[in-house]
């Protein structure tokens, strides 16, 4: 593709929700009820980061990958969201978000995103851990690790499924 040099490293996606940061702490709003997406939002700069997720970046990186980040949160968190990333120590790290507005499911989003991604460059690994995006992204023929360290998650999949908010 042009303007991709032929020696480019293969990409290692990866996601941000439940696999670098640990939402747990602000699922309550959207648990139950009225759903509160601006809280939700709101409350991203006090993730915890998640040990495993950040070992697995720094071992595909020493493997040779370029890491890119792709989340389902919107482009409106776009500052909270790099200014977290260079705290816990990805700075300058590439980060693909969902459009302010797009309302679909995330496996949607996230998979349009990596067929964008995959023309002229080499997947690696997609590692996610909501079981939707990596089923779709698995029958599209990607390589896919599941994240699993963070539990509790399904209530942030089902809002992410019917609501396509994150
Ligand atoms: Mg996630």
């Amino acid at each position: 593709m042009y303007g991709v040099p032929p020696d480019a490293p293969a990409l290692a996606i990866v996601d941000l929700d439940g696999v670098l940061a640990d939402v747990r702490g602000r699922l309550g709003h959207i648990e139950s009820g009225r759903k509160d997406w601006d809280a939700f939002f709101a409350a991203i700069p006090a993730d915890p980061p998640l040990a495993e997720g950040f070992a697995v970046v720094e071992r595909l990186r020493a493997d040779g990958h370029e890491i890119v980040v792709v989340t389902g949160r919107p482009e409106r968190t776009r500052a909270d969201t790099e200014q977290w990333l260079e705290r816990n120590g990805l700075p300058r790290v590439r980060v693909l978000m969902r459009r302010d507005g797009d309302r679909r499911p995330a496996r949607q989003v996230k998979r349009g995103i990596v067929r964008r991604l995959a023309a002229g460059r080499t997947i690696a690994v997609v590692v996610d851990d909501d079981p939707a995006v990596c089923d779709e992204l698995e029958a599209g023929g990607w390589p896919v690790f599941r994240a699993e360290w963070m539990d509790r998650a399904a209530p942030l999949h089902r809002a992410q499924e019917s609501d396509g908010r994150t």
